[in-house]
């Protein structure tokens, strides 16, 4: 049993690669950088599950006072919209390559802006290849976890600084999938995130356009 513990840990560190970005106050939108290395951050199982209960408790209180205001539904579609940014980011890197990085988002409780460093208007099959990508993750029905952990052991694992950006000391680390099912997506993130991207509906890019120079703008939704 302990060597199957052991096992496993190695295996989940090792599926501990992804992407980064700084840590940030709930649904600003969150930058990120993708991990330099697949290698390296070791977990510390009982610090994980209390950071993600924590995490959890933190969500509902949030949902609370958020339905006392009368806009449940406003929160619970906009923690979707972030969540889709992660594997929206990632399902870009995958299909463009790994200069993709995400330069901004903004969201509503109709849709989802994402601007990203790439120099070319995106073809036709790269969206629909982007779309489907990340249409898989939500079929998957990836579970989403939570670490915290110092910004020095999330640099130790390969994480990239952005530059001018003020981090905390610890950070929350997001996890898009697990060792079971295999990591899709890393990034230190802020929140809040769903607890599972099965609950997200479907997603579909509506528009692809430039934002500025070198930088392009996908408009999305969830439904
Ligand atoms: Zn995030």
């Amino acid at each position: 049993m302990g060597a199957l513990w052991e096992k496993s840990k190695r295996i989940r560190s090792a599926a501990m690669a992804g992407s980064t970005c700084p840590s940030m106050p709930s649904l600003r939108p969150c930058r990120t950088e993708e991990l330099a290395a697949e290698q390296g951050m070791t977990v510390n199982r009982p610090e994980f599950d209390e950071a993600f209960k924590k995490h959890q408790e933190l969500s509902r209180a949030g949902s609370e006072q958020v339905f006392k205001g009368g806009l449940l539904d406003h929160s619970e579609t906009t923690t979707k919209y972030h969540t889709a940014t992660h594997l929206l980011h990632k399902a870009l890197r995958m299909t463009l390559g790994d200069h993709v990085a995400q330069k901004g988002s903004n969201i509503t409780a109709e849709r989802m802006r994402f601007d990203f460093s790439h120099n070319a208007p995106m073809t036709a099959d790269e969206v629909a290849k982007v779309q489907a990508i990340v249409n898989e993750q939500i079929q998957r029905d990836l579970p989403v976890g939570m670490e915290v952990m110092s910004l020095d052991d999330a640099k130790a694992g390969g994480a990239i600084a952005l530059f001018g950006e003020k981090y905390e000391s610890q950070v929350k680390v997001y996890t898009i999938g697990d060792f079971s099912t295999g990591v899709f997506s890393r990034e230190v993130c802020g929140g809040p995130h769903v607890e599972r991207t099965g609950t997200m509906g479907k997603f579909t890019i509506q528009k692809e356009q430039s934002s500025s120079a070198g930088v392009r703008r996908i408009r999305a939704i969830l439904e």
